[in-house]
């Protein structure tokens, strides 16, 4: 197949309009349904030899029995869903157009992850044609429903094959990404060992509601923002992880030469009380705390009787749910403030951290180094969920990393308006796949 033909499927794949929906929501199955069809057609090799399924409202779940049947099998994982994306002035393109225009290719879905989707099933079929046949196990399983919570796709993925008795050697899924901190000079390929769990806590203080011509001098209100002050002041303490101490460690002699006036390469103390200072470098290091919403009373001239905030934190590994909360009691309670986790359901620790000593993490490496010489690869964590927090549960290692530049936007890009991905890249990732692939189905 010529490179043109595969940038076809790719666009083509772009085109229906798998919006994932919150639960409640009306979910248009149409749009996987037809995808899936075409994935028939786009990739014949695969259909052939694969077993398919379809599983839940669309989930895809593809297997290729190994001739050795005593190697656990690794599954590569994408999704299909995307969040929504109207058409307007920022999207250079219409969203859902698939438009290759001035080496790029354009739409929702072009980086998260339908790009993770079509490289993955290129890369099969591109093998099969050259009779490919694995000694390991090969899974390939694409979510409809990752971007909210992977309820019903992945976690029915891991019912299934629990039922079947399969445990995975290894998980790929998205979570690391070619870009750079702020401290580096240049681009390394972050291969993500864990992800950040997640918490949301509601904080209330309780009142009298009253006039406003009348206030009393302390309020309910008051106390609830002196309160989340006192939260922002207060930080999680610093937890160093083993992949985040390895990169700093990776990463130092760059940060000398931008960050630094000097010739001595720093420790990972002196750069963690500067990289603490960025965003994204803060969330590398501790448990992040971040005031997303407050509510007041419903009028301009009402006192609230009982103002209330929610505080979403993502946990660094080493930090539990129970430990985050204690933490905001400690800082709520003296100053009259109630703290409740907003849902249960909602909580999810921070995940393993996986090996770097593994066949999948050496072919990660040995991949990137073919493909894009001179790219430092280094382990990391990323600060966001995927549908891989339901896939551990039946794997040895999960890895995170999609072969893709993410340039100055970094981790801002994955739902931007304007979603798109160099054509260079996109056949990169295919080779990327196809090597990973080539390495861990033989070993
Ligand atoms: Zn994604």
């Amino acid at each position: 197949m010529t490179d043109r033909q595969k940038l076809e499927i790719f666009s083509e794949i772009l085109r229906y309009r798998t919006v994932s929906r919150q639960p409640g929501e009306v979910f248009d199955k149409k749009p996987f349904r037809e995808t899936a069809e075409y994935l028939k057609k786009a990739f014949p090799q695969v259909h052939r030899h694969f077993k398919s399924e379809t599983i839940g409202d669309g989930s895809l779940l593809y297997t290729l029995q190994g001739a050795d049947r005593s190697l656990k099998p690794f599954m590569l994982t994408a999704h299909l869903d995307v969040v929504p994306a109207e058409d307007g002035e920022k999207w250079p393109e219409p969203p859902f157009s698939g438009t290759i225009r001035d080496g790029r290719i354009w739409g929702r879905g072009s980086i998260d992850y339908k790009a993770g989707v079509s490289a993955m099933l290129q890369a099969c079929e591109d093998i099969l044609e050259r009779g490919f046949k694995p000694d390991r196990t090969v899974i390939l399983a694409f979510g409809h429903d990752e971007e909210v919570g992977g309820n019903s796709g992945a976690s029915e993925i891991v019912r299934i094959l629990k039922d079947r008795g399969v445990s995975l050697s290894s998980v790929l899924d998205e979570g690391g990404y070619i870009y750079s901190y702020p401290w580096m000079k240049r681009d390394v390929a972050v291969i993500g060992l864990a992800e950040k769990g997640y918490l949301t806590l509601r904080l209330a203080a309780q009142g009298i509601q009253g006039h406003a011509s009348v206030p009393d001098r302390n309020t309910a209100a008051g106390s609830l923002c002196r309160c989340l002050a006192e939260l922002e002041k207060n930080q999680l303490t610093v937890k160093l992880c083993g992949p985040v101490e390895i990169m700093l460690q990776a990463t130092s002699e760059m940060f000398r030469e931008s960050v630094m006036a000097s010739d001595r390469i720093p420790t990972s103390g002196e750069m963690i009380r500067i990289i603490e200072k960025w965003p994204s470098g803060n969330a590398l290091v501790r448990t992040t705390t971040a005031i997303t919403m407050i509510r007041g009373s419903s009028k301009e001239n009402i006192i609230p009787a009982e103002p209330f905030a929610l505080v979403n934190f993502r946990a660094i590994p080493g930090d539990h749910s129970l430990d985050i909360f204690n933490h905001v009691r400690s800082i709520a309670e003296p100053l009259g403030v109630d703290v409740r986790y907003e849902d249960t359901n909602q909580i999810h620790e921070p995940s393993g951290i996986a090996s770097m000593d593994t066949e999948e993490y050496r072919a990660i490496q040995v991949a990137v180094r073919g493909i894009w010489p001179g790219i430092p690869v280094v382990p990391g964590i990323f600060p966001a969920a995927t549908d891989s927090r339901h896939y551990c549960k039946i794997a040895d290692n999960v890895y995170r990393f999609e072969p893709v530049h993410l340039g100055k936007d970094g981790l801002g890009a994955l739902h931007s308006e304007g979603e798109s991905i160099t054509i260079e890249d996109y056949l990169n990732g295919v080779s990327f796949y196809t090597a990973y692939i080539g390495i861990v189905s033989t070993t």
